[in-house]
């Protein structure tokens, strides 16, 4: 595995194995990697002939109060899997390579990144998208993947790929969870054990809401509800949204058909979490 920070090797190298013949396979990260980068990162594999991972904890995505300075960072371990993964080139950049002093350029979609997380997390999917389109450009990927466990994000990139008619085509990947179905994410890492527990209400509740759509409950605002009875039990927890949406775009729904988005932000303590899954009717 080549590891580079720089932004002029990686257009080069990438280019000559585009060169000759091969697709390239593209996972943006932020480190403190865990078995739901990994499985991208597998996935990924197996789908492209060059595999490129980035690790940038993007400053542009966190808000002023927001965990950037404590976000796990542990470079070394996070080498060492790749390399086990067969990932071709790492780019680990630096940044104020990415963002230089006189930056003033940002990319932002204005529906579906209004919606859910975007109005608890201002000005986060900007710096997502920004950062995205960035990368895109100096990697070039040919198949981009990203994970259900967000799924606001992924469908935001979805959208600006398209709206911006971006050559990369956007995969994504299930969710991995622990084996308390808890998903994945760098910042379980902050949960206390006694957070780290109640935090199994999320999964409880999203299956809940799936067994009511299931047994033929097609009213959003009861199965919501039962989905809140079931986290607020819980001491710790703290309920940022609880919604049920039109999976396509994340548009508020009256009745539930079709493919539905139930989705949940709960903060355990200081630490918040979001995890979702896609129900369809049938
Ligand atoms: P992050 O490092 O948190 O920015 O995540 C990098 C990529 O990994 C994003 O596309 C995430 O959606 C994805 N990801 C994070 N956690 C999981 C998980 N538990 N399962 C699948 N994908 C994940």
């Amino acid at each position: 595995m080549i590891t580079t920070k720089s932004i002029a090797k990686i257009k080069k190298l990438v280019g000559e194995s585009r060169k000759n013949g091969k697709t390239v396979g593209f996972v943006p990260t932020m480190g403190a990697l865990h078995k739901g980068h990994l499985s991208l990162i597998d996935k990924a594999k197996k789908e492209s002939d060059y595999l490129v991972v980035s690790i940038f904890i993007n400053p542009l995505q966190f808000g002023p109060s927001e965990d950037f300075k404590k976000y796990p960072r542990n470079i070394k371990k996070d080498k060492q899997l790749l390399k086990k993964h067969e990932v071709n080139l790492l780019f680990y950049p630096q940044a104020d390579k990415i963002y230089t002093p006189d930056f003033s350029t940002f990319v932002q979609e204005k529906k579906i990144s209004k919606k859910l997380c975007g109005k608890s997390r201002p000005g986060h999917f900007q710096g997502v998208t920004t950062i995205v389109t960035k990368l895109f450009n100096i990697v070039q990927p040919d198949l981009s993947y990203f994970g259900q466990k967000d799924y606001q994000q992924a469908l935001i990139i979805k959208k600006i790929a398209k709206d911006l008619n971006f050559a990369t085509k956007i995969k994504i990947a299930p969710t991995i969870r622990e084996k308390d179905k808890l998903a994945l994410s760098s910042r379980n890492a902050y949960l206390s054990r006694k957070e780290r527990k109640e935090s199994r209400a999320i999964y409880r509740a999203l299956t809940q809401a799936k067994k009511m759509i299931k047994g033929k409950e097609k009213n959003p605002k009861i199965i919501i509800k039962e989905m809140k009875k079931i986290i607020t039990k819980e001491p710790a927890a703290k309920i940022d949204y609880i919604e049920i949406r039109n999976a396509k775009n994340l548009e508020k729904i009256k009745t539930i058909e079709g493919k539905t988005f139930i989705g949940a932000a709960v903060y355990f303590g200081k630490t918040r979490l979001i995890d979702n899954i896609i129900v369809s009717k049938n």
